[in-house]
């Protein structure tokens, strides 16, 4: 069976983008299974023959800070469910927000191995951003542009030993 790599992060990060990205011109398929799964999205990727099948969320996506907690369980319970891997996906041209350290913080305590992204690091806009996602103590942040198609090199070195 081919290997699930979930994409997780605040809103606006770009995972859908770099879901889009992975996926390619592929159809994605939509899960429409009702409930808390209803939300994600699943579809084949290949890097550089790297097959795994993707999974975008939309998890963190509600704008009511008082759900987060019980949407974070929520989450626990389903999405990194059977996940091989995840990959964490800031925003490098924002910098590490609050948000970004509570879901880091989430993933720490789950057993999946965790790759950090730091999207939109095309141009030198994000350089800063990419610097300062050392400090979510995930490791060597992938600095990519889902939009640009930029590092998804990079991508593959990262994920291919944790799948
Ligand atoms: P999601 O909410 O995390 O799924 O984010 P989306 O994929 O919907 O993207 C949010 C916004 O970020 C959109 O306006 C995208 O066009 C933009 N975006 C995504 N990837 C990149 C990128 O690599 N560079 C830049 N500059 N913008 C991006
Ligand atoms: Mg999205």
């Amino acid at each position: 069976m081919k290997p699930t790599v979930i994409i997780i992060g605040r809103p606006n990060v770009g995972k859908s983008t770099l879901f889009n990205r992975l996926v390619g011109k592929k159809l994605a398929l939509v899960d429409d299974q009702p409930g808390v799964t209803r939300d994600r999205r699943m579809g084949d990727a290949t890097i550089a023959g790297l097959e795994f099948t993707v999974v975008d969320t939309a998890g963190w996506e509600d704008d009511d800070p008082e759900t987060l907690p019980g949407r974070m369980r929520q989450q626990t319970e389903v999405s990194l469910e059977g996940a091989d891997a995840a990959l964490f996906v800031i925003d490098a041209r924002a910098g590490v927000t609050p948000l970004d350290e509570e879901i880091a913080r989430w993933l720490r305590t789950q057993p999946v191995p965790v790759l950090l992204v730091a999207n939109k690091a095309e141009g030198r806009a994000g350089d800063a951003g990419v610097f300062e996602a050392f400090s979510l103590g995930m490791g060597e942040p992938v600095a990519l542009s889902a939009e640009h198609g930029e590092g998804v090199a990079d991508l593959f070195d990262g994920l291919w030993p944790l799948i």
